[in-house]
């Protein structure tokens, strides 16, 4: 392909972890058209907004011009799918592109890979703005992820249940250094690439490790720190991450993998999205359990770097990993406190007060973003609107009861309650503009989720739940 000379990348992963990393190079775009581009992430990462409108800067978007430096190469790993392992999964329709700064620059649906096993290597519009729609939320909402960066349609039809307009996904991450990517170096059995691997992964995302005097106990613990804190996150937003394999587990705590994702609408820990899902290992209130079995795995990839003798190691894996309900607890419970406005209250009143609200919601399914956000107005004296998504009237008015003789902060539960969530009604309705042509209802919908917190008039209907004639919502992976 031809040279980009604009911007140049790194290709430390490429060359440090060339056992994982295969050069390859991204398919030709017969008709490259850019859909969206993140101006302001492109600025934060040093990149010009208009190069990138140009024919050499939507090369680099899809991978068909290569920068100086640059190693585009597909990334090996295993993983863990629905409990199942599959040793060799890998970058079967991505690349990562190179390293800008601190963050990878990454690819998705660049074409075929040695790793696509049966898949085509490519993606469709809609998927593509899926994931930026959604992973900009999250951004917007404080929790840790993938960005965006550009959606580019390639002008090549891709087959799918329809025939559906292809697209290539730019994105940038922290790393994307997965669970799966250190189940792959340790089934290699090559001691030495596992232990690089563990290296790169603190340099780049848990550097204090290295100071400590078990510097890969360290690695793992900070690593379970980070999902711990990210899983609670998701928790305290309403969002199901929908396929919470191994390999979709990023080892620096940013959400990555956006497929069958979606927010609740009515409270309900047994919510699943995901077509696949037939038997709910997904399911909303499962989330933290599965990260504690994914958390497993990874110190099983891990185990001969925590101790020479492998019964020491899983012994302190085991006391480890103990630590992990109460660290995520910790992170759960305060948030709920923030969410509530109490979060000075004693521990003691708090937490009973925290688990009656769970039971109540339980019970009772209100809409999980409105209720938060209308709980403020509680705050200010009118509990009407909260109240009036219960059946349970008494239930409710002996909960709020308690609840306000702790002066709860309205303003301050504005601050962590988001009126604006990605709805999957109106998530569904700028995908199909965009993919007949219409990228309004896209920037829109972007414009109001990258201010989550700040109601502004005339969004209304951003902020309401789904209407009943939208019915059950599924959501599909791979697509
Ligand atoms: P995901 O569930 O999207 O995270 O993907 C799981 C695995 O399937 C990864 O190894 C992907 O690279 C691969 N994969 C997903 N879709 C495709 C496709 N259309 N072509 C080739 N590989 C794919
Ligand atoms: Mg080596
Ligand atoms: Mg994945």
């Amino acid at each position: 392909p031809p040279v980009s000379t604009t911007v140049s990348l790194g290709n430390r992963f490429a060359t440090e972890l060339a056992e994982l990393a295969l050069p390859w190079q991204a398919a030709e775009t017969p008709d490259p058209q850019l859909l969206v581009v993140n101006d302001a992430l492109a600025a934060d990462l040093g990149l010009d907004p208009s190069w990138l409108r140009t024919e050499e800067g939507i090369g680099l978007l899809t991978g068909t011009a290569v920068p100086e430096g640059a190693t585009p190469v597909a990334q090996a790993y295993a993983g863990h799918q629905f409990g199942g392992y599959s040793p060799r999964l890998g970058d079967g329709r991505a690349l990562l592109v190179g390293e800008l700064g601190a963050h990878d620059l990454h690819l998705k649906g660049s074409g075929r890979t040695p790793f696509s096993r049966g898949g085509d290597g490519f993606a469709a519009v809609g998927p593509m703005l899926r994931e930026y729609v959604v992973s900009e939320a999250m951004h917007a909402l404080g929790i840790p992820t993938t960005r965006s960066l550009a959606v580019v349609a390639t002008g090549r039809p891709v087959r799918r249940e329809a025939v559906l307009p292809g697209a290539v996904l730019a994105r940038v991450a922290s790393s994307h250094l997965r669970v799966g990517t250190f189940q792959y170096a340790r089934s290699t059995g090559d001691a030495d690439l596992l232990r690089q691997l563990a290296d790169h992964a603190i340099a780049r995302h848990h550097p204090h490790a290295a100071d400590a005097e078990q510097p890969y106990v360290a690695f793992f613990e900070s690593v379970m720190q980070a999902q711990a804190s990210l899983v609670a996150q998701w928790m305290l937003v309403g969002f199901v991450h929908g396929v919470m394999n191994t390999d979709n587990m990023t080892i620096s705590g940013e959400t990555i993998d956006y497929g069958p994702c979606a927010f609740l609408d009515a409270f309900d820990p047994t919510t699943v999205f995901s077509s696949i899902d037939e038997q709910g290992r997904y399911a909303f209130g499962n989330q933290p359990i599965v990260a504690e079995w994914n958390l497993a795995r990874f110190a099983e990839s891990i185990l001969p770097l925590l101790a020479d003798d492998e019964s020491e190691g899983v012994e302190i894996a085991t006391a480890s990993l103990r630590t992990f309900r109460d660290r995520y607890s910790a992170a759960w419970s305060a948030g709920m406190r923030a969410k509530l406005g109490i979060a000075d209250a004693d521990d003691a009143v708090a937490r009973p007060l925290v688990a009656d609200l769970v039971a109540l919601m339980t019970a009772g399914h209100p809409d999980h973003t409105g209720f938060f956000r209308t709980l403020a107005t509680a705050a200010r004296g009118d509990a009407e609107p909260a109240r009036g998504m219960f059946l349970d009237l008494a239930g409710f008015d002996a909960w709020a009861e308690r609840w306000l003789a702790l002066s709860p902060d309205a303003d301050a539960m504005d601050r962590v309650n988001p009126a604006y969530v990605p709805r999957n009604h109106l998530v569904e309705d700028a995908l199909s503009a965009a993919t007949g042509g219409d990228l309004g209802p896209v920037e829109r919908l972007l414009s109001v989720l990258a201010a989550p917190y700040d109601v502004r008039p005339g969004l209304e209907e951003f902020a309401e739940p789904a209407p009943d004639s939208f019915g059950q919502y599924t959501t599909f992976c791979g697509t």
